[in-house]
């Protein structure tokens, strides 16, 4: 089956019990126990927090999306990410990008170092600096592309075939670009994670969040770390995603399509200065993106020439909402400096290019025609 098919047919498509188009919201914490001279192990379905008949069915999903063993919900991006670092050990070493999600660098830097978690920042687009920062005791790489809020790509097959030559488990963020563009799994990463609450939820209306294992074996030990740590989302929130990833191919073409036509508008602006989109012929790495992904995305930052300019961007636009998070059917427009990255140091942000100038645009589901528009005004000098 091709993509689009297995948003609809992936086995949950009609409930067994009822014959219901549609995974029925299980609303319980609980279980009979059947027989009570047994254990837990003895039935699927025992206690919510260890798992849940809705919850199943989205696992179940993400897991065939991504094409790996098993899939794990969460109650935010952040829960999956910090429970599937929570599969590491105190001792550990772990190499990560240096522009992954803010609220990762945040995990990693203020909680799991205070455990005894080592961690390396590098620029994971380049590879070589992956590869140096190998120490003895590393035991992850864990890596996010295109990044954030400056859509740098980092060469997945590259950084994967270097953690697994060094026998360490790779993890990518795949939020942005989502199983419909991108599947690092099949690039062979170890261990995916999204934020469901951007793309496959679709409509900034739930925050979840998912992981999916390559093998059983990794599911096998991530799985009690979903139990225990007990960071899983509620049924309700479980059947929105369900419901988002069934129009995920058709949103993200259409915020992909629309993303394509503002990056060209952006580019010609004589108040832009960059566009960061990796869909544009001059992006540093949009060779290596299409040999990994099957499209551009929805995403793109551009800086204006001032401050002012920016500021004023944000309080005219009328068509995007100046909010944080993406992925949903509006369009939403961000400020890394007073928003993902307002915890990063102003040295830090500097050095990267996270500048006062810099605005990061999420596409949504208007026409682009009518965002044209209404960026040329907010653009406008008055
Ligand atoms: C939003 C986001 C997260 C965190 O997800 P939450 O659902 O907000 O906890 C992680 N990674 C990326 C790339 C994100 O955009």
């Amino acid at each position: 089956m091709k993509f689009g098919t297995l948003l609809i047919h992936n086995g949950h498509e009609t409930d067994a019990g009822t014959g219901a188009l549609g995974v029925p919201v299980y609303q319980t914490s609980t279980f009979l126990r059947r027989d009570m001279s047994k254990g837990p192990d003895s039935q699927e379905y025992d206690y919510s927090r260890g798992g849940n008949p809705t919850r199943k069915a989205l696992e179940d999903v993400i897991a065939a999306l991504e094409n790996g063993a098993r899939g794990f919900a969460f109650g935010s991006g952040m829960g999956a990410i910090s429970s599937v670092i929570g599969m590491l050990s105190t001792g550990d070493h772990i190499i990560a990008s240096e522009d992954i999600y803010g609220g990762s660098v945040f995990v990693l830097e203020n909680f799991y170092k205070r455990w005894g978690l080592e961690v390396s920042l590098v620029d994971a687009a380049d590879p070589d600096q992956v590869r140096k920062a190998i120490k003895p005791n590393t035991k992850a790489v864990y890596l996010e592309t295109p990044s954030n809020p400056l859509l740098k790509i980092t060469d997945l097959k590259a950084c994967i075939k270097i953690a697994r030559e060094a026998g360490l488990l790779a993890i990518v963020d795949n939020t942005f670009m989502t199983p419909y563009l991108q599947r690092p799994l099949d690039l062979g990463a170890d261990i995916v994670v999204h934020s469901a609450t951007k793309f496959l939820g679709g409509h900034s209306d739930v925050i979840l969040g998912l992981a999916v294992t390559r093998t059983e074996e990794l599911g096998k030990k991530l799985y009690p770390v979903q139990n225990s740590y007990g960071a899983i989302p509620g049924p309700w929130d479980e059947w929105l995603v369900i419901r988002g990833i069934k129009t995920l191919k058709v949103r993200l073409e259409a915020a992909q399509n629309t993303a394509k036509i503002l990056a060209d508008w952006l580019v010609k602006h004589p108040k832009v200065t960059d566009v960061y989109y990796p869909g544009l012929p001059n992006h540093p790495g949009r060779a290596i993106h299409e040999a990994q992904a099957s499209g551009p995305g929805a995403m793109l930052a551009f800086k204006t020439q001032t401050e002012e300019q920016a500021l004023a961007f944000y309080k005219r636009v009328r068509l995007a909402a100046a909010a944080p998070s993406l992925g949903g059917v509006e369009t939403i427009a961000s400020r890394p400096v007073t928003m993902s990255h307002v915890a990063m140091s102003a040295e830090k942000r500097e050095r990267l290019g996270v500048t006062s100038t810099l605005i990061r645009i999420a596409f949504g589901l208007e026409d682009p025609e009518d965002l044209i528009g209404d960026f040329d005004q907010a653009l406008r000098e008055e």
